[in-house]
């Protein structure tokens, strides 16, 4: 048996995801070339877009930070000016890539556990008009705080705006209205919602924004604009493809289809996030974020303020009941983190909540 992940990804897979992988085929095969081509087709499809409408996807190896990484480096020109919003982690990443490359950066950065005001955003866009690029986290993985990337998208747009939005643990579980939030480049990865395997990242864009970015990248393999001029009728790939990922994900994405797509699997995340916190609180945890902020992705927990309580051995304990929780990633709190997302169901939650009982007795925790 496999361990559950109670994890931000990669997650638990079902037995037919990863038996999809179980193929070898070559890069220009025809049979893979189809079902890139169907996977492309499906994403837009999920993301409630069309071709027509002049939206695309394209598929970029790595993991979900190649992804960002490409779109940061391709939709930004080197005189762009980018208005970071950032509470987390992976806000701060963003940033740093901004750095590397440098990018002219404005940074709005709140503590963890702040949604950051439209107002604030607002007041940027207002004086500086010299920004060019908004890029926002919408699940900040490093909480699991949802951000409002609705205002933000309605903000980008009055003041015309290159809207970036990393949707990586959101996407296909939350539903997001591209269209009304305007959003010109969204980036998601393989092995989260979607519940396939790692290996892979997918951009969902507006063409007239990626268009214009031609010989804009400061990277050859991450060239986001080449990736789609290459792929875009082709549905191959410019260098190696993670093959046996892709025919993962493919599969992934119609048992995606079959559980009733973005709204089943909401509902599924959202019943698996009310148990855990009504079993998290009957054992006295307590969560880092304010109710009305929390996500249903995955949720910080305050460390237990009880002499005995050690996350090491706490972690080591769970897991030798095949229970993988997540270590925190807060500047200033001690927190450990449960998430929600992947095959799992609320008879999983109900099993860690027993296994958290009684790794507390067994430690000798009690509130
Ligand atoms: C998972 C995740 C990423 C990408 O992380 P990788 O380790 O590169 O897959 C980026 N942003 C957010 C919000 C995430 O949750």
């Amino acid at each position: 048996m496999d361990n559950k992940l109670f994890t931000p990804g990669p997650l638990n897979t079902k037995l037919s995801v990863k038996e999809a992988m179980l193929h070898d085929m070559g890069s220009r095969d025809k049979e893979f070339i189809s079902v890139v081509k169907e996977i492309r087709e499906q994403l837009l499809l999920l993301a409630g877009l069309t071709k027509e409408e002049g939206y695309d996807t394209v598929l970029m190896q790595g993991s979900g930070t190649f992804g960002v990484e490409s779109v940061i480096s391709t939709a930004i020109p080197a005189d762009g000016h980018l208005l970071l919003i950032t509470n987390g982690a992976y806000g701060d990443r963003i940033g740093e890539m901004a750095k590397v490359y440098g990018i002219k950066t404005t940074t709005l950065s709140y503590k963890e556990n702040i949604v950051p005001p439209a107002q604030d955003v607002e007041e940027v866009l207002k004086t500086d008009s010299t920004v060019t690029h908004v890029a926002i986290i919408h699940c900040e993985t490093t909480t699991g705080i949802f951000n409002d990337i609705e205002r933000i998208g309605y903000l980008a747009r009055k003041y015309n705006k290159i809207y970036i939005v990393d949707a990586m643990s959101s996407f296909g579980a939350v539903p997001i209205d591209f269209k009304k939030f305007d959003i010109d480049f969204l980036i998601s990865s393989s092995n989260k919602c979607i519940e396939g395997v790692p290996g892979f990242s997918f951009i969902i864009f507006k063409v007239s924004s990626l268009e214009s970015c031609k010989a804009n990248a400061r990277t050859v393999s991450l060239d986001l604009y080449s990736q789609w001029a290459y792929m875009r009728n082709s549905n191959s790939f410019r260098y190696t493809p993670p093959i046996q990922t892709i025919l993962a994900f493919h599969k992934a994405l119609a048992i995606l289809k079959e559980e009733g797509g973005i709204p089943k699997r909401s509902e599924r995340y959202q019943q698996n996030y009310h148990r855990l916190i009504e079993g998290t609180e009957a054992l006295g945890l307590r969560t880092y974020l304010n109710k009305e902020d929390q996500g249903y992705i995955i949720t910080s927990f305050l460390f237990p303020q009880h002499p005995n309580f050690d996350f090491t051995q706490f972690y080591q304990k769970l897991h030798e009941q095949g229970q993988v929780i997540y270590q925190g990633k807060l500047s200033d709190t001690d927190c450990f983190r449960i998430g929600n997302i992947g095959d799992l169901f609320v008879t999983d939650i109900d099993r860690l909540i027993l296994a958290i009982d009684d790794v507390f007795k067994e430690m000798n925790i009690h509130f």
